[in-house]
């Protein structure tokens, strides 16, 4: 069996063209249009990547961006000061404080600091209730998108097996409440699980979301399931990519080490998903593709809700 690869890359455009369309018809409605404000704090690298992909998607949108760059050693009392100033102004929509934070920050004081009304990430305790409640309003946006790119492909979930490993605030656990509320029958897994493989081989639906490259292999993965991949793993150790790769894939993938140092990949073995699924989300131009158009999309529906339409 080769798996159905499932892109990212034409389901993030689609959403993308619905959230320009959206926001065209507010500007026409409102006389103004959405804006998105990125806090960033110190000098992380991806960090700093991230957010110049979320400020440009803006602009390509028409929505107003602006991006917040603190120093390393911001402390959590002015953090939370200007993200208060943010709450307070009536212009802007959607407040985003890219994570990771340095050591020293609270993070989930400051997440817990953003007005829940603008708070784009879905990360807010008040979001994450309303997900348990199956009430979503602004949901965290790497599930949102692994949903939109199950229901844009036509996979079943009501009814199905959806297995997710990993169990974190921000993918895991709203993976897991989202499958729930589109009644899939829904296994939660995690670095306690014993048997994990006898578990993940049951599920119709599998969800890796670890950090660990392509610890996801054929033990794992039930003949004929659908396996999406979130991990984003920097892997730099050829013999590691030798064991997932072959072909043209694997040349360029050791290209890309010997020129950058690394190359990006899953949790899942990729060679194990084609052997095994029958759909698959690469990485990258799998699910990493959605998170940011998600995220637009919450930010117009956040600007939305604050205008009530
Ligand atoms: P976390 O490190 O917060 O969580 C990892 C989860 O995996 C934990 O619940 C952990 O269990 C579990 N785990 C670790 N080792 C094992 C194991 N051997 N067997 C089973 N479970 C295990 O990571 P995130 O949830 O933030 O991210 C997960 C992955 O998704 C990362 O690769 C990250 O880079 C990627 N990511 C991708 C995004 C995208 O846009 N595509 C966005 C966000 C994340 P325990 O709770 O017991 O420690």
């Amino acid at each position: 069996m080769t798996a159905r690869i499932l892109s990212g890359k034409a389901i993030a455009d689609e959403i993308l063209g619905e959230v320009a369309t959206g926001v065209a018809a507010f500007r026409d409605q409102c006389g103004t249009v959405p804006r998105l404000v990125v806090v960033r704090v110190g000098d992380d690298q991806a960090s700093a990547v991230y957010v110049t992909k979320k400020i440009e998607a803006s602009k390509a949108l028409g929505i107003a961006s602006e991006h917040v760059h603190l120093e390393p050693e911001v402390t959590t009392a002015e953090l939370a000061r200007v993200v208060r100033r943010l709450n307070d102004r009536d212009d802007v929509d959607g407040i985003l404080v890219q994570l990771p934070l340095p050591d020293h920050i609270d993070e989930h004081g400051i997440l817990e600091s953003i007005d829940p009304q603008k708070d784009v990430d879905g990360f807010h305790p008040i979001n994450a209730g309303r997900l348990l409640e199956g009430n979503p309003a602004l949901a965290p946006c790497t599930p949102a998108g692994v949903m939109e790119i199950l229901k844009r492909s036509n996979i079943e979930i009501a009814g199905r097996h959806a297995v997710v490993v990993g169990r974190s605030n921000i993918v895991g656990k709203p993976m897991a409440m989202m499958l729930l509320a589109g009644h899939a029958t829904v296994t939660i897994c995690h670095s306690r699980t014993a048997d994990l493989a006898v578990l993940t081989r049951q599920a119709d639906i599998l969800i890796a979301a670890v950090g660990r490259a392509g610890m996801i292999g054929d033990d794992h993965i039930g003949a004929g399931s659908t396996v999406i991949d979130v991990g984003i793993n920097q892997v730099s150790d050829p013999a590691l990519v030798m064991q997932m790769f072959e072909g043209e894939d694997l040349r360029r993938r050791l290209a890309a080490i010997e020129s950058r140092g690394s190359t990006l990949i899953g949790d899942v073995n990729p060679k194990a998903a084609l052997n095994r699924a029958a759909a698959y989300t690469p990485v990258p131009g799998g699910v990493g593709l959605l998170t940011v158009a998600i995220l637009m999309k919450n930010t117009l529906t956040a600007a939305r809700l604050r205008r009530g339409f």
